[in-house]
């Protein structure tokens, strides 16, 4: 706990006055409360004596007013600024948790899922808010109201304070003993639970494809599994809860009878009035609000320390790759090289490039072919820097690629996944994020290279057409295009068409071809494609075998020896002239 105060510091360290002043508030709310008891006590013993005035009696109904109104107006200020303390808390720990995920390198994303990293970011940071404001005010609040109580009750009496409350203490430190126990067992229900959202999330994102399989059913029986689980796991703190916390209950009701008790044996033998025994009862009612409130905390320390930690993993997190100081600024080449590169994801144990050496030279063009999942991909993806490799070297102009900032290193290059990620907002904005700073002229130009045109007449309302989440408005084809003309539109010096061209169809990729060659001329392309006729034309063409380059070449020279090339490309060429490609 003390860990998850810590790691809040910066916070507390620019907020401090402001809690100095909800603080100070928070101390008058918990005084307050004792004057009206100690009134209603005075009262009483003045009735009880039969010296009750009329204009006393309008003093106790006055100072009985301006005690509601005075804790209304300060419970009213209080509250304002609190709940502004915990807002610009959630706001700046969300912004800090968001920008984080940015830096993070692709290591980490394979190491949580989605839900894992939602949950962090709603439920857990939501719980370091509650530590920043809730808790806080429990915890003063409800001691500051127990002091007073305590404090007024031992003027009235100290031995009957002692007999009163001497349980209490005890009860709540057994009680917290019991349930630090449990402690363990907040963590696992965590973990459940970060396991349900994903498969809700998954469910979600995966409608379609279920419903395509007609496979509701079985997706229905899996997601209410996972939210089955997280119903039993707290079912199990539930119960832990039932049982322990009535509890105190006991403890309190045998403290309320003998404050009655002794007290009424206290006035009987004169030692107290009747007018203190009903302040000094009250008190003991006082009590429990706040004494429950205190000892439920423990249960919040469980849980906050535990979603302190779950935040705190993520963002301490270090990436692997990280521009320093020293970073080189990088704004074209002339010469990129793989020398003897070797690489492994980080989970797997075989690896998947294996003394890969080429090189690609400003303004040329490279194809790359090869059986689905040889490692083409993960071979060109290099230049992204998502990881770094494991053996060998990529230079850029003879120097190491990981010596360049890499900011800098993706501005060279527009890249076009294999799985196109579509926002839901407008197709031009789409295509904006390639390059927010281009002009209309340039999404123009860039949507006529991607052969876009043709689609943009058939959405309704052109460029401003909204695209559904992940594109499920567009057509396969349409997304190819459309995440080729965002990648188009910075105009990069280097392009890379990653199987991209796989769901449009023959016309539509020679288009796109033929204005690649003419518009981008002294640039760079690199395209990995599984139909030949988007590479015949390429200054190179490297055909990856099980992580390895096997053959590389002009078509030509690759088609005068008996090679996976040869055979893949006569087989292409009769399934073509058999029935012809579609989108
Ligand atoms: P290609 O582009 O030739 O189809 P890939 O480069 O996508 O092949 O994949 C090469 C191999 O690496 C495949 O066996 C694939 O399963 C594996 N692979 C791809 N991405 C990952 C990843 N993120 N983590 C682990 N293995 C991966």
């Amino acid at each position: 706990m003390k860990e998850a105060f810590w790691h809040l510091g910066w916070f507390f360290k620019k907020t401090y006055k402001r809690y100095i002043f909800v603080a100070f508030f928070l101390l008058v709310l918990s005084i307050i409360p004792v004057l009206p008891a100690k009134l209603l006590g005075l009262a009483i013993d003045e009735i009880s004596t039969g010296i009750l005035t009329f204009s006393h009696l309008l003093l106790f109904i006055g100072a009985l007013l301006l005690v509601a109104i005075a804790r209304y107006l300060i419970n009213w200020v209080y509250h304002y600024e609190i709940s502004r303390l915990g807002h610009q808390l959630s706001f700046e720990l969300r912004e800090n948790y968001i920008r984080h995920l940015f830096e993070l390198d692709s290591e980490t994303y394979e190491r949580y899922t989605k839900g894992d990293l939602i949950s962090r970011a709603t439920n857990d940071l939501q719980n370091l808010t509650v530590l920043a404001t809730n808790f806080l005010q429990t915890v003063f609040f409800n001691t500051g109201v127990v002091l007073s109580a305590v404090f007024m009750m031992m003027i009235i009496n100290s031995l009957l304070t002692l007999a009163s409350v001497i349980m209490m203490p005890f009860a709540i430190f057994w009680l917290n003993k019991k349930r630090l126990k449990k402690r363990a067992y907040y963590k696992i229900h965590r973990e459940i639970y970060a396991d349900m959202t994903e498969n809700v999330l998954e469910s979600i994102e995966g409608v379609k494809t279920v419903r395509a399989y007609a496979n509701e059913e079985q997706d229905f029986i899996k997601t209410k599994k996972a939210i089955d689980r997280d119903i039993d796991s707290w079912w199990k703190i539930i119960k832990f809860e039932s049982i322990y916390g009535p509890l105190f209950e006991l403890v309190y009701t045998v403290s309320y009878f003998i404050a009655i008790s002794l007290g009424s044996y206290m006035v009987i033998t004169s030692n107290i009035t009747a007018g203190e025994l009903i302040t000094f009862l009250m008190y003991v009612g006082m009590l429990y609000g706040p004494l429950v409130a205190l000892s439920n905390v423990l249960n919040q320390v469980n849980n906050i320390a535990i979603s302190d930690q779950r935040y705190h993993e993520v963002v301490s997190i270090v990436p692997k790759i990280v521009n320093t100081e020293y970073s080189k600024p990088i704004l074209g080449f002339n010469k990129i090289e793989f020398k003897n590169v070797v690489f492994k994801y980080p989970k797997e144990n075989q690896e998947v490039l294996m003394d890969v050496s080429f090189s690609i030279e400003k303004g040329k063009t490279i194809g790359i072919v090869g059986p689905t999942g040889s490692g083409k991909s993960t071979m060109i993806r290099q230049l992204l820097r998502e990881y770094n490799v494991l053996g060998g070297e990529i230079l850029i102009d003879g120097i190491d690629i990981k010596e360049f900032n890499t900011d800098d290193v993706h501005d060279l290059i527009g890249y076009v996944p294999q799985d196109h990620i579509l926002f839901r907002r407008s197709v031009d904005d789409n295509i904006l994020i390639g390059n927010p700073r281009a002009s209309a002229r340039d999404v123009h130009r860039a949507v006529a290279l991607a052969d876009f045109n043709k689609d943009l007449k058939e959405l309704p309302y052109g460029l401003e057409t909204m695209v559904a989440e992940y594109g499920g408005s567009l057509s396969g084809g349409q997304r190819q295009r459309l995440s080729i003309a965002r990648a188009l539109v910075r105009d990069p010096e280097i392009l890379i068409l990653d199987d991209s061209l796989s769901a449009v169809d023959a016309l539509t990729e020679a288009n796109i071809i033929k204005n690649l060659k003419e518009a981008r001329q002294g640039k760079t392309n690199i395209i990995i494609a599984h139909r030949f006729s988007a590479v015949t034309m390429a200054d190179e063409i490297l055909v990856v075998e099980n992580g390895r380059i096997t053959n590389r070449g002009i078509h030509e020279e690759l088609l005068k020896y008996d090679n996976w090339y040869k055979m893949q490309y006569l087989k292409q060429i009769n399934e073509a002239n058999e029935d012809g490609v579609g989108e």
